[in-house]
């Protein structure tokens, strides 16, 4: 074992680490030093597979020399180059590889492109860009945006407005003007139900509900994960966001789907808005847009909305928005040279091929100890357990920590185990991170 990967243990104090409950993991810290392919090398020297593909992000796998190689050439060409009123090649370029693979039907595809750091910058750009917009063409009385009932869009002050999970919101005011839909979330009528569930298409009709409260000339867009994926793996029932499209549709709404983890292959699909055949208006991404290995996002946009914007009344900038690191040259070859590999591998529909292995073999799980609920699409996958009296989470926590001393990484939100491996997972991969989760399952009282 290399000396970097023994590594000698780091001081943890400074580290303020995000969305984790620090005294907890400093007490008993876990740390991954290597990765190549589907595995992580843990500090004691262990392999532990990628069941979660970092945070959903890292769909080609691990190491993928064809990125370092292209980020290395970037940074000793032209290391970084402002996009404000000056360009340079790499982003215009992947803007252009993009638009090739963009979500939407041929013709009508979401093919404009505005490049953000993160999947929260991307979130607020596309509320921005919705607001801007109806402005633009005369609807400036639009200003409310409807987000969704434990829906997660990133950790911005427009995220967690629309977004619906109440830690997330407690201790933060949130925007004026924000409503939100019922979840879809059903587990009286939809358990264990592989793929889309049958029931709860009516669920969008909510929409509906708040135009009549607030007026349609009052919203200015409604903003969905199509799969849910951080607050637990949640599937629209079939004909839903169809339901969502008309009624945005009817409405002069603009629909905003976040495809933040669902984007780039997950479902079988290039997108979500693919796969389900739903084309929005906006579509959020990250993670995956650069195989996760440098922070990037990009919001697309339909060309109605981007020409509506461009043909706006403000003469000089059309939409005053805008990061330092929009477009950053580095983030923008890694972005080419992972869409690259997506492509020469057939990554973006691979999960499609593996679709019925990896819903069979999850679904395994069924009438395993305290397994309350499995949802699969694609390569994604929810595992609902029952919660201890008195400590929601708990059991979950007890699987992951058990999962990771056998050789599994996956991840927990209260007490649903979500799975989303790399995109290069194989089958035999796939029994074996059943079979560790199935030994942890049994374990955990
Ligand atoms: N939207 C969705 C749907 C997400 O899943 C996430 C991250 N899990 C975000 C937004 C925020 O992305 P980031 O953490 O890159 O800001």
């Amino acid at each position: 074992m290399s000396d970097r990967v023994k590594g000698n243990s780091p001081k943890l104090e400074s580290f303020w680490m995000p969305f984790t409950a620090n005294r907890q993991f400093k007490a008993s810290p876990r740390m991954l030093v290597a990765a190549s392919g589907m595995y992580y090398t843990s500090d004691d020297g262990r392999q532990v597979m990628d069941g979660t593909a970092g945070l959903w992000c890292v769909n080609a796998g691990h190491g993928r020399r064809s990125i370092a190689e292209a980020v290395e050439r970037q940074l000793m060409t032209l290391d970084f180059a402002p996009t404000f009123q000056m360009g340079h090649p790499t982003a215009f370029d992947f803007a252009e590889r993009l638009a090739a693979v963009a979500p939407g039907p041929a013709g009508a595809k979401l093919d404009r492109v505005f490049f953000t750091g993160s999947g929260s910058e991307s979130v607020d750009t596309a509320l921005k860009i919705a607001l801007a917009y109806q402005r633009a063409i005369g609807q400036g009385t639009r200003t409310r945006l409807i987000g969704r009932e434990r829906g997660y869009h990133g950790v911005g002050f427009g995220g967690i407005s629309v977004g619906g999970i109440l830690n997330n919101r407690r201790v933060y005011p949130t925007l004026n003007g924000t409503d939100h839909l019922r979840h879809t979330h059903d587990l009286a009528r939809n358990a264990f139900v592989k793929g889309q569930p049958e029931h709860g298409a009516e669920l969008a009709d909510d929409l509906e509900r708040l135009v009549a409260l607030h007026g349609a000339e009052t919203i200015a867009a409604c903003i969905v994960e199509p799969v849910a994926g951080s607050t637990g793996v949640l599937i629209p029932p079939k004909g839903y966001l169809e339901r969502l499209r008309d009624i945005c549709t009817r409405y002069g709404i603009l629909l905003i789907f976040d495809e933040v983890i669902s984007g780039f292959g997950r479902l079988g699909a290039p997108f979500a808005t693919d796969y389900f055949g739903v084309v929005p208006d906006l579509v959020t991404t990250a993670k995956g847009l650069t195989n996760g290995i440098i922070p990037m996002g990009a919001v697309f946009a339909s060309r109605k909305v981007h020409d509506g914007l461009m043909h706006g009344p403000e003469e000089v900038i059309e939409l005053f928005h805008g990061y330092t690191y929009s477009g950053h040259p580095v983030s923008s070859a890694a972005g080419i040279a992972a869409l690259s590999i997506y492509e020469e591998e057939g990554l973006l529909t691979r999960a499609s091929d593996l679709g019925d292995d990896w819903a069979t073999s999850v679904h395994e799980l069924q009438g395993r100890k305290n397994v309350i609920d499995i949802r699969t699409i694609g390569l994604i996958a929810g595992i609902e357990l029952a919660s201890r009296p008195g400590a929601p989470g708990s059991r979950a926590y007890d699987v992951f920590v058990d999962c990771f001393q056998r050789g599994l990484l996956i991840r927990t939100t209260g007490d649903i185990i979500a799975l989303s491996p790399p995109l290069i997972i194989d089958r035999e991969q796939i029994a074996s991170a059943t079979a560790i989760l199935a030994e942890a399952i049994n374990r955990a009282a």
